[in-house]
């Protein structure tokens, strides 16, 4: 509420200022109004911190200093340049390119941006490449992703289609194995001609005042239209679809800013960059780092679920009471029930009875493994990890509050979820049990059973709980 008060006062104070200063002033601009978003900042700021977490997990970001330090001075120098209504001090605005062919470039919310190599090496000049960034950054500091979610009136949660993190394609969410990679460009598919609109209009806007030349932005997209034939895809233009005479009206835009003096653009460096980039091995295509990384060799953990093959049945054995032991290096050591298979899987292990697995994962068993956490704060990461697992299973819910547990001996966090399994039709019971590693990554368990059979898997699952040794 407090927010929306706010813009409105903006909005009064812009008018106010149109008013009194249009007709003394030669140059003009067109007005941008911050579109109605009932999110708190704070949404955005959270949705774009998991996002960016997945995105590079799954993403090989570039490791050069010079080229990455470069797109970064660029980048702060336009995030100087956003009109101050528009500033937002919670925003954290960051820049990393991604190794990737495809001309392309995506901000999350709040402020989290990617620039893909093959669009830096597309760029004519830098202040083409500056005019992507800037309109990338109108999309994020006019909130754009949450505007549209108020507007289509969205439940948070499907925000976050790109979020699926962990423990998305293992627990049975259909969604889960295939979103992921994807997802990234899935939520940037959506801008509205409103909304390229104003981006264009306000990128223009923070061209000028960052010492570009807001005819570079209206030039690049000539040139990604020119360049993007072939495999590398028409990507960004159809996320950011022209909302009609885009090159027309930026031009006009232009012709009323005053571009700022002193930024000096020198161009030996953009070239210096380019060049860099063009002596570096061949970067992948999107499509080739998503089919990799399902083969299991890329950086992801996309792909198919460690359970597929296997056939769901609605009788299975419950759990024996004999148990076996399970020894990962000397780093993991636990008991299950005998009659439960392994399957292990890129840092996850599942442990489930026959008829309990298959390509959407597991109705009845355990999954545990290891996550990355933001921060060495356990409430923080657990809750990263609860909102993924919840993403990646949208039939779940969170039923009860986070708990203090133990596991493993240290202390741990512990919270419900329950839903009706896509697969068993049942009202399913995930219970999740979390800790933290040395190393700062997260551990993880989660115990899956319908709730009609909780009785006979209590205390299997007890069981198993209690005998997780962690050595790290
Ligand atoms: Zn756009």
């Amino acid at each position: 509420m407090k927010k929306y008060n706010l813009g409105k006062n903006f909005a009064a104070f812009g008018l106010l200022w149109t008013l009194l200063v249009m007709p003394l002033a030669s140059f003009g601009q067109t007005r941008v109004d911050m579109p109605k978003n009932k999110y708190k900042i704070q949404d955005d700021v959270k949705i774009g911190r998991q996002a960016s977490a997945e995105v590079e997990r799954q993403m090989p970001i570039l490791n050069d200093n010079q080229a990455t330090r470069f797109v970064q001075d660029v980048g702060r120098r336009l995030v100087n340049a956003i009109p101050r209504q528009f500033q937002h001090p919670e925003f954290q605005y960051t820049f990393e390119i991604v190794n990737a062919r495809d001309i392309n470039a995506f901000a999350l919310p709040g402020g989290p941006m990617y620039v893909n190599r093959g669009m830096i090496e597309a760029a004519r000049t830098e202040g083409e490449m500056a005019g992507v960034m800037a309109h990338e950054i109108s999309h994020v500091a006019l909130r754009h992703g949450t505007a549209q979610a108020t507007e289509q009136s969205k439940p948070l949660k499907q925000l976050g289609t790109i979020g699926l993190i962990l423990g998305g394609a293992v627990l049975g969410g259909e969604q889960g194995a295939q979103l992921g990679m994807l997802g990234a460009q899935a939520w940037m598919t959506t801008f509205s001609r409103k909304a390229e609109t104003q981006a264009d209009i306000l990128g223009a806007q923070i061209m000028a005042n960052a010492g570009y030349d807001p005819r570079d932005l209206a030039n690049m997209f000539r040139t990604i239209a020119e360049q993007s034939g072939g495999s590398r895809g028409p990507q960004w233009l159809s996320s950011h679809p022209d909302p009609g005479n885009r090159y027309d009206k930026i031009n006009r835009e232009a012709q009323m800013l005053r571009i700022a003096e002193g930024a000096g653009r020198d161009s030996r460096e953009f070239q210096n960059v380019q060049r860099r980039l063009a002596g570096m091995p061949r970067a992948q295509t999107m499509e080739e780092i998503a089919r990799n990384s399902q083969n299991g060799r890329g950086q992801g953990q996309v792909g198919q679920n460690p359970t597929a093959g296997g056939r769901y049945s609605n009788r299975v054995q419950y759990p024996s009471s004999r148990m076996q032991v399970y020894t990962s290096g000397n780093s993991l050591q636990m008991s299950y029930p005998s009659n439960w298979r392994t399957f292990e899987s890129q840092g996850t292990i599942t442990f489930a009875p026959e008829g309990a697995y298959g390509d959407s994962g597991i109705t009845h068993g355990v999954m545990l493994g290891t996550a990355q956490a933001r921060s060495n704060d356990l409430a923080q990461s657990t809750e990263d990890y609860v909102n993924g697992v919840i993403q990646g299973n949208n039939y779940l819910r969170q039923t009860t509050n986070y708990s203090r547990s133990t596991l493993a001996g240290r202390n741990a966090f512990t919270t419900v979820l329950t839903g009706r399994s896509p697969i068993t039709n049942q009202t399913e019971v995930a219970t999740v049990f979390t800790t933290q590693l040395r190393n700062g990554g997260l551990f993880y368990v989660v115990m899956v059973a319908p709730e009609s059979e909780s009785s006979s898997y209590n205390a299997a699952f007890r069981n198993v709980i209690r005998s997780i040794r962690l050595n790290d």
